[in-house]
């Protein structure tokens, strides 16, 4: 396909919280930026998240709210939005990065942004009952599910605070951790002081069950000693982490977990291709954090551009 003109010096590939503080703050220091972004909604992992934890401003703000507002400012700054995944990039002596509609572009500098996505169970039913009882999103389907009993897989800080959610209506939250929690000690604090939440330790998920009209439960394998239960339930949401999406990076920028390694500057293997948020090894997991390596992913991105 015909190479477009090139619009653009630093292509920031993602469009959740660090691509998009990255985006801004690279076209603010006066760089032609593109964002691709490759799903419908800007925001990434938080999206969908009611209420953010851990910034540093007083208030309350959801997951949209901040992708909004960054999203209009980065247009306003003149960031050209691409709502198209990035395909694959390729590093010769000439950057070729290709999008989705095959469509290539020749940027000076990359910021990928591209996070993670949710882990999957990869048990039998997971697939299936999607829409039907399984769930990502508390915050959206939680609804479903009042008066109800929900289960909620995992431990770490996403799986309490969508746990925390579900437990304002549901009628019991069941959480199965394999391992002791992983989250943070205010939301330990807060778990603790809900009566409908419970836990069920040492266990995962083997199969999630139901019928014609959904979910109906799930089996429990406790991973110690083998034994497997049946707990009765009408949702279940898993939360067992992110894997990098780097799938359309060349291997060698990746770590053997698939992240991106970089230097004190955010620059990768090659030094025109730079990494922010959790795509990159070693990021700390706080959006906070995302938003920061944003902008520092700018500041190198623009040093190697030329105005
Ligand atoms: C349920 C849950 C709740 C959380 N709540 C909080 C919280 O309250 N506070 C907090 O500090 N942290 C929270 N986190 C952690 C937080 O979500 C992450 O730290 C943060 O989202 C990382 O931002 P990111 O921009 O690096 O990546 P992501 O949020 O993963 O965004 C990556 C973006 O890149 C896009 N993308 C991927 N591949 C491509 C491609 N090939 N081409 C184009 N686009 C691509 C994706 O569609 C996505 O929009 C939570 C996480 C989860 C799972």
């Amino acid at each position: 396909m015909r190479p477009l003109k090139n619009m653009c010096q630093i292509a920031v590939i993602g469009g959740g919280l660090a691509g998009l503080a990255a985006a801004r703050h690279a076209a603010r220091l006066g760089r032609l930026v593109s964002l691709f972004e490759g799903s419908a909604m800007y925001g990434g992992l938080v999206a969908t998240v009611g209420e953010v934890e851990g910034l540093t401003v007083p208030g309350k703000f959801s997951g949209q709210d901040l992708a909004m507002h960054l999203l209009e400012d980065a247009r306003k700054t003149g960031v050209q939005m691409l709502d198209s995944a990035v395909a694959s990039l390729d590093l010769g002596a000439r950057i070729t990065l290709t999008d989705e509609q095959g469509r290539t572009h020749h940027p000076e500098a990359v910021i990928v942004a591209s996070g993670g996505a949710l882990r999957k169970l990869g048990v039998p039913g997971e697939q299936e009952f999607v829409g039907r009882g399984v769930s990502h999103c508390a915050t959206c389907d939680g609804g479903f599910f009042r008066g109800m009993d929900a289960v909620v897989v995992g431990g770490g800080d996403g799986a309490v605070q969508e746990a925390l959610v579900l437990a304002r209506t549901s009628r019991r939250v069941i959480m199965v951790c394999r391992s002791p929690l992983k989250a943070k000690r205010e939301y330990v604090d807060k778990v603790a002081a809900r009566e409908n939440l419970s836990f069920i330790w040492d266990s995962e998920i083997s199969a999630i069950l139901g019928d014609q009209q959904g979910v109906t439960g799930v089996r429990v394998r406790h991973v110690k000693d083998g034994s497997v239960t049946e707990v009765p339930c009408a949702g279940v949401f898993p939360f067992i982490g992110a894997a990098p999406s780097t799938g359309f990076l060349p291997v060698f920028l990746l770590s053997a977990s698939g992240h991106i390694h970089t230097d004190a500057g955010l620059a990768s293997a090659d030094p025109r291709v730079f990494a922010a948020g959790g795509v990159r090894a070693g990021y700390g997991g706080s959006l906070v954090q995302a938003m920061a390596e944003g902008l520092g992913a700018a500041e190198s991105a623009a040093r190697l551009t030329a105005h």
